[in-house]
């Protein structure tokens, strides 16, 4: 049995939470700021382009993980809902509190380590039916 989050530990994991968010957003703009210039240099590549399939891996490389910033992103946005709507650390799918360790560690996850261990099975747990 876990204990639920004190105000005072939920209010520095939404610190945390607003402050990646912050970060994360500001690398995605700069991303996607210097696509363009990419796309250009791209080109330029294609009309001579001896390392160009090199370089088409190492923007695959930046893809993922703008794509891994975007899905972090979306976990973090939902996290701030539920402190908002009040739901946050418990788990999604079986209610249990989830416990302030685990939301240090990673203050965006919405299930308890149970069910997160279920979930990389491949299986759903129960209580999400
Ligand atoms: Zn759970």
């Amino acid at each position: 049995m876990n204990l639920p989050l004190t105000a005072a530990q939920r209010q520095r994991l939404e610190e945390i939470l607003r402050q990646e968010h912050g970060e994360l957003s500001a690398r995605r703009k700069a991303y996607l700021g210097g696509l363009t210039r990419a796309e250009h240099a791209r080109e330029v590549l294609l009309q001579d382009g001896d390392d160009a399939p090199q370089r088409a891996s190492d923007r695959e490389i930046d893809l993922q993980r703008v794509e891994e910033d975007v899905a972090r992103l979306a976990d973090i946005d939902a996290a701030l809902q539920r402190i908002a709507e009040g739901r946050y650390g418990v788990c999604s799918a079986c209610g249990e509190d989830i416990p302030a360790g685990r939301l240090e560690v990673a203050p965006y996850t919405r299930y308890c380590v149970a069910c997160e261990a279920q979930r990389e099975r491949g299986l759903k747990p129960a209580a999400s039916l």
